[in-house]
């Protein structure tokens, strides 16, 4: 069977400026004589129509939709085209007391007691609905998220979905969760979240606290409201009692007032380590359990027998997938020095063939950078990598005029000391660095203050079992990367938080245990 011609960048001679050029076609394809054919990918644009915009978004508060105490907005805008998409109202600290005074009233009143069986049911039905509305869901995401939507329609939603449908499992079940145990709720819990994964953030949260009996206040991040606000029109859709589940979206400092309210029992945080480092200052001294999951600065190890292009893939879905702003992404690749030569020029290849542009577009790969802040902040950081020495190879790809993008980037002769190689960047670079013993890769695999993920590419299950012992991180993965299932627990070490979210882990973080 004949292969697709591929687009091959080079520089125009007289005009210096990058050029795209089609490899020439076979003779014997029958397409004449071997002279190039224009071929590109046709604009594959999923369809906006699916989704219904509200001009205006209320806050969720005690089953309705309604305005802020002080009746402040503000806009949230489509990444990658900066257009507003809507108004949201803007919470307050006002605001939040009343959202926590609707989750106890509701967990006094209804969920507190229900049974486990009823509360299943809810969860089941929550989690049919997300199925059913799943392309409303991933086309709202790609829109006011940036990230592409084959990543929303086949990752976010699905997992989030999945989520549901695990712990609706649970629900009935704790106490074989907890054997011996009794397990009761916490509560009220407050619950913030990040961009980068809004909807798939917030089933984390929410599924768990719901099964094991808590009621819930959630924070979305400023930049991603919309999908937390279509997810509250789930829970009327789905009967949910009123106040079970409150959606507040507003500054970071509105999150700080559910932090520290008094009547809240349990705060989970997703976020940068600087935010959860003051967020775990704010539960000091009180009552309420606490987990963070913060950032990271993975280590995605190659060793000279792990097959190459199997490895290349793992390392551009590590690196690349949701534009590297991914908490868990592996930012780091260390590669054995007897292969790197030929791991690299792979890996080159394979960002050429990286297409970057419309989130919207089914054959999107990376899409826009969340925000404009987000987009400054990983450019200043690549431009630190050049000034400290570091090698930058960017493939040729044309970015669109508006938006906010950034191309997939590769750093070699990157050094440990370099900021690309310890501080989180949050976007599409990867830096390269090499080891040549297993011990070595160890020591700088854990060189870090984070300690959330790692991956490890090698033939021998023997050497996969050695180092997975040794790396401080609270997820390896071997010979695969990025993958997440409800039922696995997901953690960190060190900066990179406490507390596990997925499987039993993540209930048991949601109960209190009492003997018999
Ligand atoms: P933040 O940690 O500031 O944001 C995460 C969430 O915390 C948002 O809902 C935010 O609200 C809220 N928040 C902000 N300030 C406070 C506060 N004082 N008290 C309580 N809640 C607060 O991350 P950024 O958006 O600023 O991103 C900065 C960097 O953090 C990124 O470049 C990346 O390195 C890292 N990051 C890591 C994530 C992870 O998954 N581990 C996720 C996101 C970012 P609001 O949106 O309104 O500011």
């Amino acid at each position: 069977m004949p292969r697709m011609a591929t687009r091959t960048p080079s520089a125009d001679a007289r005009t210096g400026e990058i050029v795209h050029t089609n490899d020439a076609a076979p003779s014997s394809w029958g397409l004449g004589d071997g002279a190039a054919i224009p071929w590109e990918y046709a604009p594959a644009p999923e369809s906006r129509d699916v989704v219904t915009l509200k001009e205006r978004y209320g806050l969720f508060i005690g089953g309705r939709d309604v305005a802020a105490s002080d009746g402040g907005t503000f806009a949230t805008i489509n990444p990658a085209t900066e257009e507003p998409l809507a108004l949201v109202a803007r919470g307050t600290p006002a605001d939040m007391d009343r959202g926590v005074r609707a989750a106890r009233k509701a967990f006094r009143r209804s969920w507190g007691s229900l049974s486990g069986r009823e509360r299943a049911k809810y969860l089941f039905r929550i989690a049919r609905i997300l199925q059913e509305r799943s392309r409303e869901f991933a086309v709202l995401e790609s829109m006011d998220s940036g990230k592409p939507i084959k990543e929303s329609r086949d990752v976010d939603v699905p997992l989030a979905a999945a989520h549901f449908w695990y712990y609706a499992g649970w629900a009935d079940k704790l106490e074989y969760a907890f054997p011996g145990r009794v397990a009761r709720p916490l509560g009220v819990a407050g619950q913030i979240i990040p961009w980068n994964f809004p909807l798939l953030m917030l089933a984390w949260k929410i599924a768990p606290a719901l099964a094991a009996g808590n009621t819930v206040v959630l924070k979305p991040a400023s930049t991603t409201p919309l999908s937390a606000l279509l997810f509250a029109d789930v829970c009327q859709q789905a009967d949910l009692p009123p106040g079970v589940v409150n959606i507040i979206p507003g500054p970071g400092e509105v999150g700080m007032s559910l932090v520290t309210h008094p009547d809240v029992d349990k705060v989970a945080f997703t976020g940068s380590t600087d935010i959860g480092k003051r967020i775990a200052k704010g539960v000091a001294g009180s009552n309420k359990a606490l987990t963070l999951e913060l950032g990271g600065k993975a280590a995605n190890i190659v060793f000279d027998d792990a097959p190459l292009d199997q490895a290349v893939e793992g390392i551009v879905n590590g690196i690349y997938f949701n534009q590297g702003e991914v908490c868990c992404a592996g930012s780091r690749l260390l590669a054995q020095e007897s292969i790197v030569e030929p791991l690299i020029e792979k890996l080159k290849d394979r960002l050429a063939t990286i297409r970057v542009g419309d989130p919207l577009d089914k054959n999107t790969d990376v899409g826009a950078i969340n925000s404009r802040a987000q987009l400054e902040k990983i450019t200043e950081l690549v431009a630190a990598g050049q000034a400290e020495g570091a090698e930058m190879y960017q493939p040729a790809c044309d970015l669109p005029a508006r938006g906010y993008f950034f191309r997939p980037t590769l750093f070699t002769n990157v050094a440990q000391s370099h900021r690309i190689a310890r501080e989180e960047i949050f976007g599409p670079v990867l830096s390269v660095l090499t080891f040549r013993t297993p011990d070595e890769a160890v020591e700088k695999a854990n060189n870090t203050p984070y300690g959330l993920s790692a991956g490890i590419w090698t033939d021998k299950g023997s050497r996969i079992l050695h180092m997975v012992r040794k790396m401080k991180a609270g997820v390896v993965w071997a010979n695969t990367f990025n993958r997440f299932d409800p039922t696995s627990p997901f953690g960190g070490y060190k900066e990179s938080g406490f507390g596990r979210e997925g499987g039993m882990h993540g209930l048991h973080a949601y109960v209190r245990l009492e003997d018999r």
